[in-house]
């Protein structure tokens, strides 16, 4: 999917970039990211504007009293269209429903009259300010065009109305003495600079759309990249076969909560458990039935690391470990207890198997961190010994660390599990 999307995208940038549209789907999106970039930029450039439309207003009076009622009649009229749709734009619900959707065309209906409204000032105005008039226009459609931020395709059909209307004005209107040459330099004058406007407007849209892609692009590669990094970050952490954390993380939580505890001035707990005779499993059932029992019982024990910062680990081939926070030996060998009873009694089924059940050897250990030659080595040791010492005593068993004789109440040997 995103391999698509990356692909579009390159064979877009790979294009010339001369049709300024994308597909369908992109090409609403980059209107959007468009309309919503340059917000502001339109706004501002719709309040000088108007300001500039008005303000030559007062030219008029000073240079052609006579005819200033039209003219500012005139601006008023053509200023609706201007100043309606930007003091609109300026309501926060318009600009969600509407603003932002019909900017490029609220843009260019401004522009028309701006235009519009020249052309029909200079038509009203005497000789010779009506020809400073003509200029305004085209000054007027060029520092529209630019500053605006009209797209391509709007412009060329604002620049076509604003031709026409223009035309029609002068041929209709315009001077009775010299019409022609008036039309002719009019024409000459509006279509050069319109011209020279919209291939401004067309290579500034080209490079803001190449833009658009690239940056795309970018961000759609960061996501890949950050993906990608969960990923191997949850590769590096969890045991493949068994999906619960690997020895790895084993290690770093433990240093973590060890730290923690040093600060608190708490015990860390530590139970190691180990599969018996989970060779014979193998040798017996088969290596996949044996896979799936060590998914079995990772799950069992991921249910007992409980609280924040406990931990169930694999600690390697059929040795499980968990970390347990603010734990004494004795809650540890409770806990371990009640895993040994879970395990003993869940049945493993694999396939056409029978079903069947396994036992595990627990070992438990407590430290609090910071006294003696407590350190995380020496508790997974201390734990580790224990679970040695479960072994030798018979198996399917709990041995607390310095406790040897605590769990002699539980005499589940694995020959009255086989029974
Ligand atoms: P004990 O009761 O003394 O622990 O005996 P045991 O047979 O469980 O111990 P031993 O260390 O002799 O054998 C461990 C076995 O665990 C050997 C190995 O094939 C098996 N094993 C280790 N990792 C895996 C694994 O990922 N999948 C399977 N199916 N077996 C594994
Ligand atoms: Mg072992
Ligand atoms: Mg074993």
């Amino acid at each position: 999917m995103k391999a698509a999307e990356l692909n579009t995208l390159q064979q877009l940038l790979n294009d010339s970039g001369w049709r300024l549209r994308f597909n369908e789907e992109l090409e609403l999106e980059f209107q959007q990211d468009y309309a919503r970039r340059y917000y502001l930029h339109m706004q501002v450039a719709g309040i000088m504007g108007v300001i500039a439309f008005m303000a030559c207003g007062i030219l008029d009076l000073i240079w052609m009293p006579e005819m200033a009622g039209r003219t500012w009649f005139i601006r008023m009229v053509a200023g609706v269209p201007m100043w309606g749709p930007l003091l609109l734009s300026f309501w926060g619900k318009f600009r969600q429903k509407f603003g932002e959707r019909y900017m490029q065309l609220s843009t260019c209906i401004f522009a028309i009259s701006v235009v519009a409204g020249l052309i029909a000032i200079s038509l009203n105005s005497i000789e010779p300010y009506n020809y400073y008039y003509y200029n305004a226009i085209t000054v007027a459609l060029v520092i529209i065009f630019v500053l605006s931020r009209i797209q391509f395709k709007g412009g060329v059909i604002s620049a076509i109305i604003m031709w026409l209307s223009l035309n029609a004005g002068l041929i209709v209107f315009g001077p009775a003495s010299n019409k022609l040459a008036i039309v002719i330099i009019t024409n000459y004058v509006f279509i050069g600079s319109a011209a020279s406007a919209l291939m401004g407007t067309f290579l500034i849209e080209r490079s803001l759309r190449q833009n658009y892609l690239q940056s795309r692009m970018i961000s759609l590669e960061n996501r890949n990249l950050e993906e990608s990094n969960l990923t191997l970050q949850y590769l590096s952490a969890i045991d493949g076969l068994t999906q619960i954390a690997n020895r790895r993380s084993l290690d770093r939580i433990l240093t973590i909560e060890w730290q923690r505890a040093l600060r608190k001035r708490e015990p860390i707990g530590f139970i190691m458990a180990d599969i018996d005779h989970f060779k014979v499993f193998n040798d017996t059932y088969g290596h996949q039935a044996g896979d799936e029992c060590l998914r079995v019982v990772a799950s069992l024990l991921k249910d007992y690391a409980r609280r924040p910062g406990d931990l169930a680990a694999r600690y390697g081939g059929e040795e499980f470990a968990l970390v347990l926070t603010d734990s004494s030996a004795e809650q540890a060998g409770i806990i371990a207890e009640q895993m040994r009873d879970k395990i003993m009694n869940v049945v493993i089924k694999y396939k056409k198997n029978d079903p069947t059940h396994v036992t595990a050897s627990f070992g438990v250990a407590s430290m609090v961190p910071g006294s003696g030659h407590a350190s995380p080595e020496a508790l997974i040791l201390a734990a580790d010994q224990a679970m040695y010492q479960a072994k030798r005593s018979g198996r399917n068993r709990v041995v607390i660390y310095g406790h040897p004789d605590v769990d002699q109440k539980e005499q589940h040997t694995q020959q009255e599990i086989d029974r």
